[in-house]
């Protein structure tokens, strides 16, 4: 089981950065919840939670819950400000693992992949979260809300979405996670009902070998699948 905390930057009376109409608190928890919703259909993945309201916590209560939980990672998003655009995500400036180190890596690359924002580059900062959390940790800074062109951005949902896809394609690679297999109680080849049997054509070739090829494929996920 890959236990991972997600963390949601500010909460409460602390509202983190605001610009435009935007509080950084509540797109860290809605970006957070999205990042949950997705990470659910992976196999082997325990999600914890800092908050999942509108709640203040202090610094080392949030590295706190993660140690408890003997959480594997741990990943705080925020909002930037202060003059910029773009993102940039931040590990301890102390000493870490190398698997920290190839975390950001790999996260850093599918967001940059995801987003397509100015690339402010892997950077380390002392920030409490980091240097409190005793297994690998990152800090996402995704984009500026006091810039107008980030803003506008960050106003979408479904750009907030891709922000959440960035992150979990990242997790997904640097832990090996597995997508669920489809768990729907008939299969989408056949389908039974009142006696009748319904198949369902994935593909027509020409080439037998193209075939075959897909017959592979949907064995491999677990269909039964015939060439006729
Ligand atoms: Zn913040």
């Amino acid at each position: 089981m890959t236990k991972i905390v997600l963390d949601a930057g500010h909460g409460g009376t602390d509202s983190g950065a605001v610009g435009n109409g935007l509080r950084e608190k509540d797109l860290t928890l809605n970006i957070v919840k999205k990042i949950g919703d997705m990470l659910k259909d992976y196999e082997g993945v325990e999600i914890i939670y800092t908050r999942t309201d509108d709640r203040f916590i202090e610094l080392s209560e949030r590295a706190a819950i993660a140690n408890r939980a003997g959480a594997d990672f741990f990943l705080s998003v925020h909002i930037n400000a202060g003059g910029g655009t773009g993102f940039e995500s931040y590990i301890y400036n102390g000493n870490v693992s190398s698997a920290t180190i190839a975390y950001q890596n790999v996260i850093h690359a599918e967001i940059v992949k995801a987003i397509n924002v100015t690339d402010r580059g892997k950077k380390r900062a002392n920030y409490a979260v980091l240097r409190e959390t005793k297994m690998p940790a990152i800090l996402i800074e995704n984009l500026f809300i006091d810039n107008a062109n980030d803003a506008a951005k960050l106003k979408s949902e479904q750009f907030l979405q891709q922000i959440a896809y960035g992150h979990v394609q990242g997790i997904v690679k640097a832990f090996g996670l597995k997508k669920k297999v489809n768990s729907t109680p008939s299969q989408p080849q056949q389908k039974v009902s009142d006696g009748k049997l319904y198949r369902v054509q994935v593909g027509a070739f020409s080439d037998r070998k193209n075939a075959e090829r897909l017959a592979e494929e949907l064995k491999k996920k677990g269909y039964p699948a015939i060439i006729v």
